[in-house]
């Protein structure tokens, strides 16, 4: 879907749940405070009050108050004021890499910690959250180690002088995260804007703002100067707003729907600002005869149903050769009806409830509207009645056929647990039909023959092509999305680089005016 129905509005935030009756006793603890962070100091937000639910339960764990744009002033200001008087700009880089050593260090001893917090925020299952604090982790020790092998460059001379490529910290930068890996998106944009020499003004999401602000403590404890990174949860159309505008905001770092990327990209044209947007996608995996089917089947159901789905790389358009389609199918739908639903405290549990019970609503829209539309259920395409379920935001994990690949349900982002499953007949049906969509995010391709998946891997696009395997990341990779999916990159060695500005200098060596001058 276009993620519109997915943006943030008043109508849909946190604050509207749904909640089991009786279920409203706040608890909020020692990482729930009701507290922002603006500009080195916690404070209370002096915005809209909101509710943060427990998506397993209903029950409503903590209130938190809003930033407003006047906490957005406020962080920009402070840090402004933050990169001058700590010299964080002018700091040589192994002085910078020892404090995100450090706050690597803090992530990963609090990393059970926060995995519980975020697993009580968004649903996802302790093993998911564990696993994305440790790559938070694991992102600032990277960014520590590229920092302090960054190179500037000598460029080839043509004439008697020094040329030189150079970057240098853009000053405030703005940082825009969904809710659906909220520490491990934190880690991508703040370790590598941080490293580059920039203070940082992270606005999280509204369904999941808490471990934003639990690394926000993290990095006070591992002595990063007060004022480099502020932590402001609210409304996107208002905080989010506010920090794109700013006039001192000098990059946007944007990961969430491609319609609120859109709007975000009109202001950085306003402003004539460098933004990087990483966005939505509906990426197809193929199945291709000659696969090893145990790996394929494994593969599709991790890539389609682990995260529920909400998976920006959700492999959700799953396209089987004909030759193999009734097996495989048979065999995705055995597999996709032995997954264990269950809230993400419990070990077993492989689906998790979705992030909010607005969301589910809206994903169970989606599939009724495919029903309607011709749609075959072969799994799933419901609430699911169990008892022990009926208090969470949970979805079936769904898998559709009948579909043709233009109609809505295969060209619209869900961001759920629902897989369409596609025939195709030969690598020219295939590739045509993978590339009529908006998006081109990522792209899985399951085939024995190696010449035959470096030539789709080429002709796909995609910013990200899995051969064999899927939803694998290494943070020395870059990542990025073609066409509707985004635009720029991050992470790698030169992610950094895309927080700074390049400047040249050229130096005489001759100590001989310039001949023109005739002096
Ligand atoms: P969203 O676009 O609704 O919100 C993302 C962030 O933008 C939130 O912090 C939100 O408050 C803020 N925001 C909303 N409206 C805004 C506005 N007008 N101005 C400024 N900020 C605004 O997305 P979401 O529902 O939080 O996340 C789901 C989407 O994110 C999906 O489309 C998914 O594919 C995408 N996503 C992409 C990647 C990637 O790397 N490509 C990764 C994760 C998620």
């Amino acid at each position: 879907m276009s993620t519109d129905s997915l943006t943030e509005n008043p109508s849909r935030s946190a604050r509207e749940e749904t909640r089991a009756p009786g279920a409203a006793g706040l608890r909020n603890g020692p990482d729930t405070r009701d507290e922002i962070f603006v500009g080195g100091v916690w404070t209370r937000g002096s915005g809209a009050l909101i509710e943060s639910v427990n998506p397993a339960t209903a029950e409503v764990f903590a209130t938190l108050h809003a930033a407003t744009a006047a906490d957005v002033d406020a962080a920009v200001a402070a840090g402004l004021e933050a990169v001058k008087a700590s010299g964080w700009a002018r700091r040589l880089p192994h002085e910078r890499a020892a404090v995100l050593h450090r706050i690597s260090s803090a992530i990963e001893a609090n990393a059970d910690r926060i995995a519980e917090l975020q697993t009580l925020d968004t649903g996802k299952s302790l093993v998911e959250t564990k696993a994305l604090a440790m790559s938070a982790a694991a992102t600032f020790r990277f960014t520590a180690a590229a920092l302090e092998t960054m190179e500037d460059a000598l460029t080839p001379p043509r004439g008697n002088y020094l040329s030189m490529s150079t970057y240098e910290p853009i000053g405030v930068v703005g940082a825009i995260t969904p809710w659906n890996s909220p520490i491990a998106s934190d880690a991508q944009k703040v370790a590598p804007a941080l490293a580059a020499g920039n203070a940082v003004v992270v606005k999280p999401p509204v369904w999941a703002p808490w471990v934003s602000l639990l690394l926000a403590r993290l990095c006070e404890q591992a002595g990063l100067p007060a004022g480099l990174l502020s932590v402001l949860p609210g409304p996107g159309r208002v905080v989010g707003d506010a920090v794109a505008k700013h006039p001192d905001v000098g990059k946007i770092s944007f990961t969430g729907g491609t319609s609120t990327g859109r709007q975000l990209a009109h202001i950085a044209a306003e402003k004539i600002m460098p933004i990087t947007l990483e966005l939505g996608g509906k990426s197809p995996t193929v199945i291709f005869a000659d696969a090893d089917v145990d790996q394929a089947v494994a593969g599709v159901l991790y890539g389609i149903f682990s995260s529920s789905g909400q998976s920006c790389i959700a492999g959700s358009r799953v396209f089987i050769q004909r030759a193999v389609y009734d097996d495989v199918v048979e065999r995705l739908v055995k597999g996709a009806k032995s997954l264990r639903i269950g809230p993400g405290t419990d070990p077993a549990t492989q689906v998790g409830p979705l992030v909010a019970f607005a969301h589910r609503d809206t994903v169970a829209g989606m599939v009724e509207a495919a029903k309607s539309a011709g749609a075959q259920v072969l799994c799933g395409g419901a609430v699911p009645t169990e008892s022990r379920l009926q208090g969470g935001a949970f979805y079936e994990p769904t898998i559709l056929a009948g579909v043709s690949n233009s109609d809505a349900i295969c060209q619209q982002e869900i961001f759920g647990p629902v897989a369409v499953i596609l025939p195709f007949d030969d690598e020219a049906d295939l590739i045509a039909q993978a590339n009529d969509s908006v998006f081109g995010l990522a792209c899985g391709i399951w085939t024995a023959d190696y010449r035959r998946a470096w030539r789709l891997a080429r002709a796909i696009a995609a910013g990200t092509v899995w051969i064999n395997t899927y939803k694998q990341f290494s943070i020395s990779t870059p990542f990025s999305g073609l066409k509707e999916s985004g635009l720029g990159t991050e992470k790698g060695r030169d992610g950094i680089r895309s927080y700074m500005r390049q400047k040249s200098i050229y130096m005489d060596l001759s100590g001989a005016p310039i001949p023109w001058a005739g002096l």
